[in-house]
């Protein structure tokens, strides 16, 4: 089938390689002219675990294109989608100027009849505004042409995205006729081979069902860190309750995991704007509101542990800490929201100084603050050692999980490791002369 993606940022662009990849022929269009001149030639402006080589092998296959050209692509394609940012808004809801721009656009430039699917996360109702978006273009040019708009939510997840679309838990279809529901059935075929993974329903549920999904995650990690504050209160160790519920089928392993907050660019403002949904038709989402602040509170306890140990803020002047990992997930260069940020922030305001290492998202660090005093970005974990007086691990990629702990102590002054996401043994630490401090962990009260 002939595919049109508006957006090619991490749903657009990956979308559009595994349509292609099984066969479509698809054209991603954006109004980033640097990243689709890049794009064609072959430098790939995210970093996603297998992106690449999809992308260059159906490029030069000729099953992807990339464009800033609206009007062809619009033409181009039996299907649309709509995979642009909904960032959120002053109030917290969540902003459709991009999502509507793009709905205006394609009413500028629609041929004939076509099925217009927004992919993009957007509250409920966002399917006639668009609708209504494209309805006013037509009706201006005087055209009479028909459309229908379908809502079909994305669940990838960054860092494992590849994999996520071209093997998906469930592919879910909102719409309103059996022509839209056919088109995209077909659409999916190649991806709904082994077990039906298609879930039909309305639009309108279609698109509460994203932010149900995102609420759900975002709360059970909030849960947990509020479990873990409590076990450190209370002297107990929130990895020993993890595994005493996880094993639970009720409760499972994913997402129990306590940690620095969660970040990124779909939890924070997905929850903010479902709150905010749920505001505007006269209902107070209690629970939502909980996990938020919940989550705000955890962003920060990086540091109060920091505090702890070191007496009060102004002991931290002119320290030094390594900081392993900056983006707010492994296998991701996205620093959207990520914890990372906060915690900076805080040493930077009580004086202290950061060597950090990331293994990918030092290019997105540097964007994000520029040459500034008080940090040095280094190319090695070990790098980050050099002068430093304290470590702290913020993001748990797998190469952070088993360093040399006698190379530890020997490099750090202060001998002193703060644990963001739990990936050390208090134990094993301790053993190398090192004070711990993990997250929930009591017996570093
Ligand atoms: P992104 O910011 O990475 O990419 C958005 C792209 O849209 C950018 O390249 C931008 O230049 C382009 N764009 C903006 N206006 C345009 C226009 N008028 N025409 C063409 N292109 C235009 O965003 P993303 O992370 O891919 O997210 C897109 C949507 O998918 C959001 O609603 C998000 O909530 C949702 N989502 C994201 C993820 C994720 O993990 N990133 C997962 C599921 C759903």
């Amino acid at each position: 089938m002939r595919v049109t993606i508006f957006g090619t940022g991490y749903v657009g662009l990956v979308t559009g390689t595994c349509l292609a990849d099984v066969g479509h022929d698809v054209v991603c269009v954006d109004i980033d002219r640097a990243k689709v001149d890049g794009l064609n030639q072959g430098v790939i402006p995210i970093y996603e675990p297998g992106l690449e080589p999809m992308v260059k092998a159906n490029h030069a296959a000729d099953r992807l294109h990339f464009t800033t050209d609206a009007a062809t692509a619009v033409g181009h394609g039996d299907v649309i989608f709509i995979a642009v940012g909904t960032p959120p808004d002053e109030d917290g809801s969540a902003d459709l100027k991009y999502v509507l721009a793009v709905a205006r656009t394609i009413g500028r430039h629609l041929g004939g009849p076509t099925v217009i699917v927004n992919k993009s996360t957007v509250p409920v109702g966002t399917a006639d505004k668009v609708r209504a978006a494209i309805a006013e273009e037509l009706a201006a040019r005087g055209a009479d042409i028909a459309f229908e708009v379908a809502s079909n939510p994305e669940f990838l997840k960054e860092g494992d995205a590849v994999n996520d679309c071209m093997r998906p838990d469930r592919i879910v279809i909102g719409a309103g006729s059996a022509v839209a529901v056919d088109k995209l059935k077909r659409l999916y075929a190649p991806f709904n081979r082994n077990h039906e993974r298609i879930v039909v329903m309305d639009v309108r549920s279609a698109e509460l069902t994203k932010y149900a999904a995102n609420a759900m995650l975002a709360t059970k990690i909030s849960f947990m860190n509020e479990i873990a504050n409590i076990a450190e209160k209370v002297g107990a160790d929130v990895e020993m309750v993890r595994q005493g519920i996880g094993s639970d089928p009720r409760i499972g392993w994913h997402f129990i995991y306590p940690g620095a907050g969660y970040g990124g660019s779909c939890f924070p403002k997905d929850v903010q704007a479902l709150e905010r949904t749920a505001h505007q038709f006269g209902y107070r989402a209690e629970l939502l509101g909980a996990v938020e602040s919940v989550n705000d509170r955890q962003k920060g306890h990086l540091f109060e542990l920091i505090e702890r140990h070191y007496g009060n803020q102004a002991a931290l002047r002119d320290k030094t800490f390594a900081v392993w990992g900056l983006a707010f997930k492994p296998n991701t260069d996205d620093m959207r929201e990520a914890s990372s940020r906060r915690l900076l922030q805080q040493l930077w305001d009580a004086g202290a100084k950061v060597r950090a290492y990331d293994p990918e998202a030092g290019h997105e660090a540097q964007r994000v603050f520029g040459e500034r005093d008080g940090l040095e970005l280094c190319d090695s974990a070990n790098a980050a050692l050099v002068g430093a007086d304290a470590l702290v691990v913020v993001t748990e990629w797998k190469q952070f999980r088993s360093p040399d702990f006698e190379r530890l102590r020997a490099a750090l002054a202060d001998r002193v490791i703060f644990d963001g996401r739990n990936l050390y043994h208090p134990d094993e630490v301790e053993a190398a002369e090192l004070a711990y401090y993990g997250i929930g962990r009591g017996r570093s009260v």
